[in-house]
């Protein structure tokens, strides 16, 4: 295939995790889209860019039919945005007279918060229901896709940003030059443009490899974004290894010469993605090989257990969850039911493996043996949680970065 930053040609997958269908399209209970579609997922690394990414974009409109993620529904992002909000507003100065915009703002989480500092701000979303949930809540947003022509009209019609910010865009978005051309388009001269994304070193020292899913277009180290900047006149001048998403990347970036000076953290990540290996192509040979055996590993810990007769249910259903189960082919025959806290999930059926999504009610009706952890980044607070399913002696599998059993005492 083409690289998507730097058009190289042939480049090969290093992973590939078979057939998948979207990880975020639960399936109605009653079975109404039969003719439920799997696309295949496999990862690839660009030796001339050091970019990795997927082999086959799946159309976005396939993906974002039914969007169930809103931000501001969990605790750990509204204290991580209005804390970004103030590190922010302090760094740069921000008063009355600035003004911020957010490139895929979701409901207004980020921006609401910019507002307790008085900022001027405007977010860009196309989803339609967040886009009006965040004009309801009295933050401004266009419900649009970015586009250079769009970012034109909004720097004619609001002037230029004094900060741009984009978290979980760049990984999204299939034309990701359009994205850079179009913050070039509305940022000041003077600006600052500050992209929060998946660090692509933390995935392969975790072994989270469900974090691959079809909306995960993109994974980056910092090398490859600075490629990817650069090839449009810009620069980072500094980054922070930030703990959102198991592990993402706040990468400050300027015009090229821009007013600030280039930080010491950027070339300490850059010389140590380089000694790490991350922009090494047998990195990802040996990251495969490990992936292989995390599945193997699972799947006979969980045979295991239904040869004894064991009961195993599941509890969280993020869209990772998807990949996990899919790729290992982890289905009804090992794992009975998934609880989700969420309403908005249960009573639908897992994406390809149709395991039925439930309440935490039933548990205490149909107690489980094994409760295996698929929201992973999670585990600490569910199993403090769940003092219930602890008392009542249920153990707990983790399955990633190795498959671990924790047995309650
Ligand atoms: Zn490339």
């Amino acid at each position: 295939m083409q690289c998507r930053i730097c058009a190289a040609e042939g480049i090969e997958p290093f992973l590939s995790l078979g057939k998948s269908p979207p990880a975020n399209n639960l399936v109605p209970p009653d079975n109404a889209c039969p003719q439920e579609q799997s696309y295949p997922l496999a990862v690839c690394f660009c030796p001339k860019c050091t970019t990795v990414q997927l082999t086959f974009t799946v159309p976005p409109e396939v993906m974002f039919s039914h969007y169930l993620y809103v931000t501001s529904t969990t605790k750990t992002f509204r204290d991580h945005f209005a804390a970004m909000a103030k590190s922010l507003s302090g760094r740069f100065n921000l008063s009355d007279v600035s003004f911020v915009i957010d490139v895929g703002s979701n409901d207004g989480l980020l921006l609401k918060c910019f507002q307790g500092y008085k900022v001027r701000t405007l977010g860009i979303e196309p989803a339609k229901n967040l886009a009006e949930a965040a004009n309801r809540e009295g933050v401004e947003t266009l419900n649009a896709f970015l586009s250079p022509s769009v970012a034109g009209e909004i720097a004619k019609k609001h002037g230029r940003a004094d900060v741009v910010t984009a978290n979980n865009v760049f990984a999204h978005i299939p034309a990701i030059h359009d994205v850079v051309k179009s913050v070039r388009a509305m940022l000041s001269p003077q600006g600052a443009f500050v992209i929060e994304v998946a660090y692509l070193f933390d995935m392969l020292s975790d072994m989270t490899f469900d974090l691959i899913y079809h909306e995960h277009l993109f994974y980056y180290s910092l090398t490859s974004l600075c490629k990817l900047l650069s090839m449009h006149g810009m620069e980072v001048f500094d980054v922070e290894h930030v703990s959102s998403h198991g592990g993402s990347l706040r990468v400050f970036v300027q015009f090229r010469d821009g007013p600030n000076q280039v930080c010491p953290s950027v070339g300490e990540m850059l010389s140590s993605e380089k000694s790490k290996g991350v922009i090494k192509q047998a990195t990802y040979g040996a990251f495969a090989q490990k992936v292989q055996e995390v599945r193997e590993e699972l799947v006979s810990y969980l045979a295991e257990l239904k040869s004894e007769g064991k009961r195993v249910a599941a509890f969280g259903y993020p869209a990772k969850a998807t990949t996990l189960l899919n790729f290992c082919g982890i289905s009804k025959q090992y794992i009975d039911y998934i609880v989700d806290d969420n309403p908005l999930k249960q009573g639908y059926l897992a994406p390809g493996t149709h395991i039925p999504i439930v309440s935490s009610s039933r548990f205490r009706e149909e107690k489980p043996d094994y409760v295996l952890i698929l929201a992973w980044n999670f585990a600490k607070e569910i199993i403090e949680k769940s003092a219930w399913l602890r008392e009542q002696g249920v153990s707990f599998i983790i399955p990633l970065p190795k498959p671990r059993i924790l047995h309650s005492a």
